[in-house]
């Protein structure tokens, strides 16, 4: 045994391992085999889709409301929203169109997903007609090598093969520029936008300058304050308080431009600011459609925004006690949105201030505005229950029976009130107990 080696496998473990990597050998193409079979069986839904859109009306809301019925109904059995199961079906049409070669290297379990999605994401520079050259030589340069590794070779053969200038591409490509945003852990989000190169630097300057003016303003000593030593006796001011980094304070930057309409849920305690003690502070205000949100920013946003919807929320259960509108109509909305959420289509999540208010059963057939009869769809689920055979009947406590056109059926609960919040010592009533239905007292000064 060479004693100079780090580590020293058994003959055991290698035979093991030997064992391991031969199964894996053997599972890769068979994965593939599996993965490839699904796409052509997703591309086999586009092609029912698009011979169904066919023998529809020209109208260009008629043919979509079929690819999203299609996708709905694929999306049902696989576990996944008919949004998600679109782009799917759509990425696999393309596969088995266009790129041939590359499918077949998959499926023998030559290359893996990681290479074929980066063949398709690579290839979509390229007009169709180019693709096929593409394919071939792209199915080969992937064989062998690691999917993170062949990108950029991917990306200069499609260079290699486009048949038009980048400015004529620019053009085309300005038409993709937007803006997401996704939702991270502990109460943060990644905002997204994808821009013309020039206003993304332009942007990105801006906030340099801003930055640095900031930062400026911070290393200069007040007037009449003498020695720069002097500055850090005056701990007190605002701008000696101001520790940011560079980084915080570009973050920072965009904060006065927001004008966003959200809708939050808080506990009616949290408001308050009864549990400002960190140690205590077990409530969270909930951002509809996103993500929690901390009881300071909750607060400073009430206080900040005009538009402020209340919901008071039971501070254990998370029920929604009242809201704080008297007319009858804005109340049943502000309960409907309390209690849906967001979209009540299977598997959406689609914020409810962003949906309609539909009645299941139709009001012009005599379906009564009730929140018996009423839940939140948003528009792409709104057209299709109006438009596709997927239907829809409510069984109560806003249960929704949702039926498919192959005939399955889906049950969609409305979400549950989140419990986030104890009250620490004393156990304050809540705020509606023998209120008679009577909203409760203002929640929060604002
Ligand atoms: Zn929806």
């Amino acid at each position: 045994m060479n004693t100079s080696r780090l580590v020293e496998f058994s003959e055991e473990d290698l035979a093991e391992l030997d064992e391991v990597a031969c199964a894996a050998e053997q599972i890769t193409p068979a994965l593939g085999a599996m993965e490839v079979e699904n796409v052509r069986n997703q591309a086999r839904a586009g092609a029912i889709a698009e011979r169904v859109a066919r023998r529809q009306s020209a109208s260009v809301r008629s043919q979509e409301m079929v690819y999203r019925s299609v996708a709905a109904e694929l999306a049902g059995v696989t576990f996944t929203t008919d949004r998600s199961m679109q782009v799917q079906i759509n990425q696999a049409v393309e596969w088995v169109e266009c790129y041939p070669a590359t499918l077949s290297a998959w499926e023998a379990g030559r290359i893996t997903r990681g290479h074929a999605t980066a063949v398709l994401r690579c290839g979509t520079v390229l007009p169709r007609d180019a693709r096929a050259e593409f394919d071939a030589a792209a199915a080969e340069l992937c064989v062998g090598q690691s999917a993170g590794r062949v990108k950029d070779r991917l990306d200069h053969l499609a260079q290699e093969l486009h048949p038009r200038t980048l400015a004529e591409r620019h053009a085309k490509a300005r038409e993709e520029r937007r803006v997401s945003v996704t939702p991270l852990r502990d109460g943060m989000s990644e905002l997204v936008a994808t821009l013309p190169t020039l206003l993304a630097e332009g942007i990105s300057d801006r906030l340099n300058e801003q930055a640095t003016s900031i930062i400026d303003v911070r290393n200069t000593p007040a007037v009449g304050d003498g020695t720069d030593a002097g500055a850090d006796d005056d701990a007190d001011t605002e701008a000696e308080a101001d520790c940011r980094t560079r980084d915080q304070i570009r973050a920072d930057g965009t904060l006065g431009m927001i004008r966003a309409k959200v809708q939050v849920v808080v506990p009616a305690l949290a408001l308050l600011g009864k549990d400002d003690d960190p140690a205590n502070d077990t409530s969270t205000a909930d951002l509809v459609g996103s993500a929690p949100i901390d009881p300071a920013t909750a607060r400073a946003l009430a206080g900040a925004v005009a538009t402020w919807e209340r919901l008071v929320v039971h501070p254990v259960s998370g029920q929604v006690l009242c809201t704080d509108s008297y007319r009858r109509t804005a109340s049943m909305a502000r309960f409907l949105k309390a209690r849906d959420r967001h979209c009540r289509f299977p598997g959406c999540r689609r914020p409810a201030i962003r949906c309609e208010l539909d009645h299941t059963f139709d009001f012009a057939l005599g379906g009564p505005t009730d929140i018996r009869n009423l839940c939140h769809l948003c528009q792409r689920h709104h057209s299709m229950k109006q438009f596709t055979s997927w239907g829809v009947r409510q069984l109560g406590g806003g249960i929704l029976e949702w039926t498919s056109p192959t005939g399955r059926v889906y049950i969609d609960h409305p979400p549950a009130q989140l419990v986030r919040f104890m009250p620490s010592g004393g156990g304050a009533p809540p705020p509606d107990q023998g209120g008679g239905g009577a909203p409760p007292p203002d929640p929060a000064p604002f």
